[in-house]
């Protein structure tokens, strides 16, 4: 589970962006945190970078994919 130290920095969102589940090998559409819905693993990637192949880490029982989910979105000032 990410975890944080200053509540401060961050805001909670209801943004949709956090509710679509990317298939493994696509790219990243916002940078930040993903976690895969299979399993609980999280991974941070720059916008426009490949999320990790279905091959990233195996799943028991296998026959659950990989799905990455946007956690955690990095805002950059414009
Ligand atoms: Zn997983």
């Amino acid at each position: 589970m990410a975890q944080y130290k200053y509540g401060q920095h961050l805001s909670q969102s209801d943004s949709t962006a956090y509710d679509t589940k990317h298939a493994p090998g696509t790219a990243a559409p916002n940078a930040g945190v993903y976690r895969c819905a299979g399993c609980g693993d999280e991974i941070g990637i720059a916008k426009g970078h490949t999320l990790p192949p279905q091959n990233h880490h195996q799943h028991t029982p296998t026959t659950v994919k990989v799905a990455w989910q946007l956690l955690v979105y990095a805002q950059q000032k414009k």
